[in-house]
């Protein structure tokens, strides 16, 4: 048995960034600097974290970055006050209010508050609407996009193969579902969706070229769901106690690595994986929403 690729995050974002630096010497050269703001309402250390690195990348890339804390008791109209002044801020191109917010805060209200050219994390309806329609000018989810550019890099063929996703959530399931059925590069495959209702799983997936996880299930996707040569992408992030470290906790993927690699062509690991993508899929989105305002001056 050949070994299996191991798709690392790190690499292919590392080409995602070397193809943005091109295009952003090209904007630094014309005197424009594409802005993200990241607002961020209250102090969960989760959230504090990602957008302290989505912060540091913009600026090891020359982004012009606006971090935005507001505290947990913020209320929508505050909220949304802000959101307008961003909307309207010409420096700032691409606008992202790190989910998941205060439950006092309905995060639909919040989402359809950002002017969709500035939605460079996708959920905006006008966004998923373009996605459906197979617009170009709209922003794919930071995630999902991540996603089909691991198989790109990868070398995975998507043409007419039959891809299994485990998972419906617009953020992530529903998303790279719609990107791989587009017609397209990295697209025109036979897609299923399946989530917790769906009946038996390890056969449907047994079926599969490709194997997309993303339910938050941790190991949930053993070998037996799993055919020779099957390409796996685990967007699973789960925390669950270290057996080998009592006390300790590790993060796994909602796949059985160690049971599956074994199996598959190529395979995603966590972390290191998915996970690494999301942030250079923004920053790509932001670059991008920075070029359709520039065409449209
Ligand atoms: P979510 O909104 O909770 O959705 C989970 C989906 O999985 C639902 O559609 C659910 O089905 C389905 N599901 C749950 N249990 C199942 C089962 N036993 N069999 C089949 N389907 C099942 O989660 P999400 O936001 O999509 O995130 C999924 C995972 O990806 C999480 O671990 C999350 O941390 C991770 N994630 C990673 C990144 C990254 O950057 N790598 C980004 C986002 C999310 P129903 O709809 O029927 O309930």
């Amino acid at each position: 048995m050949t070994e299996p690729m191991v798709i690392r995050g790190a690499d292919v974002a590392a080409e995602v960034y070397r193809e943005l630096s091109t295009e952003l010497s090209e904007f630094f050269a014309q005197g424009i600097r594409p802005g993200l703001a990241v607002v961020l309402v209250g102090d969960d250390p989760a959230s504090k974290a990602y957008v302290g690195s989505k912060d540091r990348k913009c600026r090891e890339l020359g982004l012009h970055s606006l971090k935005i804390e507001l505290p947990a008791t913020t209320l929508m109209p505050e909220l949304l006050g802000r959101i307008e002044e961003l909307n309207q801020n010409p420096a700032i191109h691409g606008i992202l209010v790190q989910m998941p917010l205060p439950k006092h805060l309905d995060e639909q209200t919040v989402i359809r508050a950002i002017d969709p050219r500035k939605d460079v994390d996708g959920l905006h309806p006008v966004n998923l609407g373009k996605l459906v329609m197979e617009d170009p000018t709209g922003f794919a989810p930071c995630t999902p996009s991540g996603c089909q550019r691991m198989l790109q890099f990868a070398g995975v063929e998507t043409a007419g193969a039959r891809v299994v996703v485990l998972g419906r959530s617009l953020l992530v399931g529903k998303s790279i579902a719609l990107l791989l059925v587009s017609k397209g590069v990295m697209a025109d495959a036979t897609v299923t969706i399946a989530h917790s209702r769906t009946r038996g799983l390890p056969a449907l997936c047994r079926e599969a070229d490709i194997i997309i996880a993303a339910i938050g299930k941790p190991n949930f996707v053993t070998a037996d769901f799993v055919r020779e040569g099957a390409v796996v992408i685990d967007v699973g992030i789960n925390r669950i106690e270290d057996p080998e470290k009592p006390g300790s906790y590790k993060l796994v993927g909602d796949v059985a690595y160690a049971q599956v690699a074994p199996k598959c062509r190529a395979i995603t690991p966590v972390p290191g994986g998915v996970g690494v993508m999301t942030i250079a899929m923004l920053m790509a989105n932001t670059a991008k929403a920075c070029r359709l305002t520039a065409t449209m001056l």
